[in-house]
């Protein structure tokens, strides 16, 4: 059984002290790729060294995350743009709209979140999208756009109508730990949906999935994802691990 997770922060420091064991620990899980996005200028390095650590088993991904956007937020653009211009990724993100912490920088957030978007569009790459308590605002600006980008609304938790305009978009959802939390009914929405519009990922070391909520996450832990996602829709986990790989592919196609 194949699992690519696509959206996970590995070369947070929380992994420092056993780094090569927790990525044993996903090849052994079953896990073939992972994407991984920094979320500022200070995480690229760090990411790009893991890339070289782990020959190539993660793939960076690039953009600056909406909760790091200020008043100055151009200049980190720029640092960004500098990055794309010199080495090779595989996806614009984590990038998006994050109007639960902090509304003050709404509208840089918005002109941030489109600049990006219009860079996957130029280079032909995926986005990794995210939209804490701003979901609307993000299929909204994106219908008006009209870009016609391809990639993922990371740590989908939405409603079916959401799902709906999202996949209207020709995007699709990243399905994570918080679908194995209770009264989370993702299940649902996948039915609906079809599995077309679906991949698996972590967001480790964050939203780690029951029964290790909680805890530290790590990409091993996809197989706790499957398990739910596979119980809910009566769906074998073999056939679920094929289409939401098979969708991963088609998505991030450079990684293959
Ligand atoms: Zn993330």
């Amino acid at each position: 059984m194949e699992l690519i997770d696509t959206h996970a922060h590995l070369y947070d420091k929380t992994y420092d002290a056993d780094r090569a064991d927790m990525l044993q620990r996903a090849k052994e899980s079953g896990v073939t790729l992972i994407l991984i996005p920094n979320v500022d200028i200070d995480t690229i390095a760090p990411m790009i060294q893991l890339e070289r650590e782990s020959e190539g088993y993660c793939k960076p991904m690039i953009g600056i995350h909406p909760c790091s956007i200020d008043s100055d937020y151009k200049s980190q653009l720029n640092v960004a743009m500098k990055w794309l211009e010199k080495h090779p990724f595989f996806g614009i993100g984590e990038i998006g709209l994050d109007f639960f912490w902090d509304k003050t920088f709404k509208k840089e957030q918005e002109d941030a979140f489109l600049e990006q978007c219009k860079w996957a569009k130029a280079m032909d790459l995926p986005v990794s999208i995210h939209s804490r308590n701003a979901t609307d605002e993000a299929i909204y600006l994106l219908e008006r756009a009209n870009l016609g980008i391809d990639g993922v609304f990371h740590c989908f938790s939405g409603s079916v109508e959401q799902a709906r305009r999202i996949k209207n978009l020709g995007l699709s959802m990243g399905i994570g730990g918080v679908s194995t939390y209770k009264n989370v009914k993702i299940g649902e929405v996948i039915e609906e949906i079809g599995l077309d519009h679906f991949v698996f990922e972590t967001d480790a070391p964050y939203l780690s999935p029951v029964p290790k909520r909680g805890k530290r996450n790590e990409s091993a832990y996809l197989t706790f994802i499957l398990e739910k996602i596979s119980d809910d829709l009566k769906v074998s986990a073999a056939a679920i691990s094929e289409a939401f790989s098979n969708n991963s592919k088609r998505i991030f196609n450079k990684c293959f």
